[in-house]
């Protein structure tokens, strides 16, 4: 398949079959070889169009070479109640629907890879969440109000390793007023200044203030795909 020959590690390929997806959707056949490059993105995404697989298929298979490296250490029992979160990738969506839905996924692309997915919204008890990310995250999928509860409260979480943000239906949520969110989150993660990082922006549509915090975070020979 189309898959085959878009050079994805084999344990990608393998995670795909299993998901028993044959060939890319449109938007997979733009985003994965952008994404496999390097590039950062601003894609156009209707919901249905598989546009989660189309970012979680090149992002993870890309960490799985590396994961062996990269991967933090996993904290012991007793060490988890103090262990800062440190994931490599960071999708923001906004709801916990939409969240859940990116993390399900996800954790079908992470079979028997050595990264572990998390997933934090609001609306939940936190100390739930804060188990889990005390586990050891590599992924994590979260809505904004409660990722950046998490990073004010200190010691939960730290964005100092990310490789990759998705900023997913940023135009919902820059309409929901989490614009702030965001760009705390951004810039959290670095995103400005260091090239070694990709960020991928999703939205159904590319009005004024989407344009503009793409011009202001994504590199500036970012892929655009209508
Ligand atoms: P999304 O647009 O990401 O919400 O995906 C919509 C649905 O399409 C999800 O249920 C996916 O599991 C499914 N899907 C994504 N990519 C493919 C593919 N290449 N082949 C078949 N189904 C897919």
């Amino acid at each position: 398949s189309e898959f085959k020959d878009a050079g994805l590690h084999p344990i990608m390929l393998e995670n795909v079959q299993l998901c028993k997806y044959d060939k890319p959707t449109p938007i997979q056949r733009y985003c994965i070889p952008s994404v496999m490059q390097g590039y950062d993105l601003l894609s156009c995404a209707q919901t249905g169009s598989g546009k989660t697989a189309a970012f979680l298929i090149p992002i993870l298979s890309k960490l799985m070479g590396k994961a062996k490296r990269l991967a933090a250490p996993r904290p012991s029992a007793d060490a988890s109640r103090t262990y800062t979160a440190e994931p490599l990738v960071l999708i923001v969506a906004p709801t916990r629907e939409l969240a859940t839905q990116i993390f399900d996924e996800c954790r079908r692309f992470c079979y028997r890879s050595m990264l572990r997915p998390c997933v934090v919204y609001g609306g939940a008890d936190s100390t739930t969440q804060k188990l889990e990310l005390g586990k050891g995250c590599d992924v994590l999928v979260g809505t904004p109000g409660r990722l950046n509860d998490f990073l004010e409260r200190g010691r939960i979480l730290s964005l100092r390793r990310i490789k990759f943000v998705v900023i997913d239906e940023a135009d919902e949520m820059l309409d929901m007023g989490f614009e702030p969110q965001i760009r705390k989150i951004l810039e959290a993660s670095d995103c400005n200044q260091d090239d070694d990082k990709q960020v991928m922006m999703f939205s159904a549509t590319f009005q004024k203030p989407v344009r503009k915090l793409a011009a202001d975070f994504l590199a500036d020979d970012f892929v655009q795909i209508k």
